[in-house]
Formats: structure tokens, C-alpha cells, sequence
């Protein structure tokens, strides 16, 4: 993380909080997500070298540096293009060349380039979209916030053998993941 400029992924009006601990807004209604919170769902991914990593909700694409940093390959699904074409850019002015961004409802994942290691969704939903653990690798990874529009609950849920294995990591509050697999509405 310390490698990552964040204040390159915020508005240059909030430069000056760039490395305090808490979101920050991004336009389109959407937040850059607090550092905690980012290295709380990276650590929980374990990511490695040769990691295939699927990212739901782009945003800044501050949390996408991060993954391009640890992993092979990073997908990163976005469903506001303004938002896509920004983080594009930010990670080109990095030279961050091993992510894919992808516009679209990132709750269907992004089945051409299945299955993933890892999954990391940055938005919330009532539960697992399907699509999404029908795309985790043997052993995968999927970080999600699950719950509803006050209050949700971040969680690690790994595909071992034979069923998946859930993990509640901590209470949490991100922005609605805006799909028919998940939310049909934002809030
Ligand atoms: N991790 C990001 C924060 C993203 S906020 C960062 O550090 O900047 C959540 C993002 O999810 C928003 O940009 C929002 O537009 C996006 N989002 C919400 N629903 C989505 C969907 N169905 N598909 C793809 N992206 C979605």
C-alpha cells in the first residue's frame, strides 16, 4: 500500500486527506474506499504472483493498483464508464499494465476470463451473487460485503473441496452493488 500514491485516486480538492484513514468521494454518487478496508479485503484475498484477480466496483481504482501490484492479472469491472475511463487512466500515469477494465454489471463477474483466485467486490449486495462464486477457482476467494443499506458485513467466503466456507471479517458500510443479482436500485 505504501507504494500506491493514493492521492493520485482522489479529486485534487481532497489532496490533503489523500492519507487519512476514511473514504472520500469520487463523483457519480461513489466513494475511493477507506485504506483499512482495502487492506482488510486484500489481505483477506491472498493474493499471490500468480493470482487471476476479478474486482467488482473500480471506482478511483486506487484498491485495482493494489491488486495489479500483488497479482498476475487484475479484471476490474466498473458500471459507470466515467468512472472506468478515470481509473484508466491513473493506473496508464502509474504504468500499471496488468489490469483489464471492463465496462459492465460486475454482479454477472466476467466469465471470459474465468475462473478467478480471487474476487474482490467493492459494493454491497443481500447475499453471493451466483454468478460470481460460480467463477471462483478451486480454492478461490471471494470478499464480499453482505447485508443491507445500513449496516453490512464483509465477508471471506473460499471454495474448499467440496462446499464454501464463510468467514465474517468485520461490520462495514459500502455504496449498493447496482444490479439485478443484487440490488436492482442505488440508494
Ligand atoms: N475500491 C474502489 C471503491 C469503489 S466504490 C476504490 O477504492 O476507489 C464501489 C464502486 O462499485 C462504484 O464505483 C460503483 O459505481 C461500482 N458498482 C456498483 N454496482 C456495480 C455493478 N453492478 N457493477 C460494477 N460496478 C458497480
Amino acid at each position: 500500500m505504501a507504494r500506491i500514491p493514493r492521492e493520485t485516486f482522489v479529486d485534487p480538492r481532497h489532496t490533503n486527506d489523500a492519507y487519512a484513514d476514511g473514504p472520500l468521494c469520487i463523483g457519480c454518487g461513489q466513494t475511493i474506499s477507506q485504506p483499512y478496508i482495502v487492506a482488510l479485503m486484500t489481505e483477506a484475498a491472498r493474493i499471490r504472483r500468480r493470482s487471476r484477480v476479478l474486482e467488482v466496483g473500480t471506482g478511483s481504482g486506487y484498491h485495482t493498483a493494489i491488486l495489479a501490484h500483488l497479482g498476475h492479472h487484475v479484471w476490474s469491472l466498473e458500471r459507470h464508464a466515467a468512472l472506468a475511463q478515470q481509473a484508466r487512466g491513473r493506473l496508464d500515469r502509474l504504468g500499471i499494465d496488468n489490469v483489464t477494465i471492463v465496462v459492465g454489471d460486475g454482479a454477472a463477474g466476467h466469465p471470459d476470463a474465468a475462473p478467478y483466485d480471487a474476487i474482490v467486490v467493492a459494493a454491497a449486495a443481500p447475499k453471493p451473487p451466483a454468478p460470481l462464486v460460480d467463477q471462483l477457482a478451486p480454492h478461490g476467494r471471494l470478499v464480499i460485503p453482505l447485508g443491507h443499506r445500513d449496516l453490512q458485513h464483509l465477508m471471506l467466503i473460499e471454495r474448499t473441496d467440496k462446499r464454501l466456507r464463510e468467514r465474517h471479517l468485520s461490520p462495514c458500510r459500502f455504496v449498493p452493488l447496482v444490479s439485478p443479482h443484487a440490488f436492482p436500485e442505488a440508494w
